[in-house]
């Protein structure tokens, strides 16, 4: 009689588990938003506008110049770069206000605010010490905390998905973090954080020690709210952090700034990497900051076909959530996974971004919101056949 004997499994590839990796990454996802190829991407807040093509010349002779010098280090502190950013603030953010203009020493920049925000969590936070949000928020925070070994603390948000600025208060006087983020707008649902509140919650922290409150504005150019950068004035401990990878429509250059006081600057310089910023990167965003009058008109078309497709799913029946960004949450679903692979079959890529009843789609081109909008008005027609 023969024996068969079952074969062997093949070898299970090494995975992260089966690496020395620090214990609080094991069993972890990285970020991810699914990067598909269909006809329709309104999933990652990008801006759907590509730079005008004078911009693109520009950057084209910057980054020229830039490569002539590419034998030697790029200038670290980013001086001049800082100088145009502290300007652009100024007139956008502080114009109407008595608050002085700004100087580079009170800004940073860095390879995207993501990098800026890691870099506040490097030097305020890290092991021993938490960091909160208001959460459903930008989860980046979170994972960011905890590449820096910083603890994470979940807080809570009304359930029209504004801050209760009373619970907030008390989670903070409760968890006593060391870092505070408020997300205005907030992603992934657009709503802003009026200045009162704000102010609340960075006096509920320094009551329990000085605290660092980060108040993230990556779409603040989107709102209709001015920004909250004129607190900064007087609260050395408040931090503003910006992004160009929404309103200037360069997520592909990654460039993130913040504004603080000097010490703040000062502080971070403590562990950002020597030349983390490339003279390419900085050719690149110096010629951005010389056309911001395009790129902030299509900031205005933009709004305008955020505010039609929140009309547009109102009228459709979908709860919608007050939206300042350039994204609009919608709801509600029985199973928003569904919803979202049923969209995704139509040919446009929205957000799941885990918010149990609620998707989240980018306002895109004119033609890209009308082809989500036919998508979802189909998905209807189907559910009530
Ligand atoms: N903050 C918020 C609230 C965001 O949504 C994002 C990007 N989705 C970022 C920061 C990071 O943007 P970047 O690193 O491209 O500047």
């Amino acid at each position: 009689m023969s024996t068969t004997q079952t074969p062997e499994p093949p070898p299970r590839p090494l995975g992260i588990d089966d690496l020395p990796v620090r214990d609080e990454l094991r069993g972890q996802s990285p970020y991810g938003a699914p990067q598909l190829d269909v006809p329709v991407q309104l999933n990652t807040n990008e801006n759907p506008y590509p730079l005008p093509e004078a911009l693109v010349e520009r950057i084209a002779e910057r980054v020229r110049e830039a490569a002539r010098g590419l034998n030697r280090y790029p200038d670290r502190d980013a001086v001049e770069l800082r100088t145009r950013l502290a300007e652009y603030l100024t007139r956008t953010g502080l114009a109407g206000t008595a608050v002085p203009p700004l100087t580079a020493a009170q800004v940073w920049a860095a390879n995207g605010s993501n990098e800026v925000i890691q870099q506040l969590l490097q030097t305020f936070g890290g092991p021993g010490r938490t960091a909160i949000g208001f959460e459903p928020s930008y989860s980046m925070h979170g994972l960011i905390a905890r590449g820096t070994g910083t603890g994470w603390i979940s807080g809570p948000r009304n359930e029209d998905f504004t801050i209760d600025v009373a619970a907030a208060c008390e989670a903070i006087t409760a968890h006593r973090p060391d870092v505070v983020f408020v997300t205005s707008p907030n992603n992934p649902t657009g709503t802003a954080v009026a200045a009162d509140a704000v102010l609340a919650l960075y006096e509920a922290a320094q009551a329990v020690r000085p605290t660092l409150v980060v108040v993230d504005e990556a779409y603040v150019e989107f709102s209709h709210r001015p920004s909250l950068l004129p607190l900064i004035e007087g609260r050395p401990l408040l931090v503003v952090s910006r992004t160009m990878s929404k309103a200037f429509g360069a997520a592909g250059l990654r460039l993130g700034y913040l504004a603080a006081h000097p010490a703040v600057v000062d502080a971070v310089q403590l562990v950002r990497l020597p030349y983390h910023l490339s003279a390419v990167t900085q050719a690149t965003a110096l010629a951005a900051l010389e056309h911001t009058d395009t790129l902030l008109g299509y900031v205005e078309t933009l709004k305008a076909e955020r505010d039609r497709l929140v009309g547009e799913l109102r009228a459709l029946g979908f709860d919608v959530t007050e939206s300042d960004a350039n994204f609009v949450q919608f709801g509600r679903f029985e199973d928003s996974r569904t919803a979202w692979r049923q969209i995704l079959d139509r040919g446009v890529l929205i957000r799941d971004n885990g918010v149990p009843g609620w998707l989240r789609v980018t306002a895109g081109t004119p033609s890209e919101n009308d082809a989500f909008l036919d998508a979802v008005r189909d998905l209807k027609k189907e559910q009530s056949a």
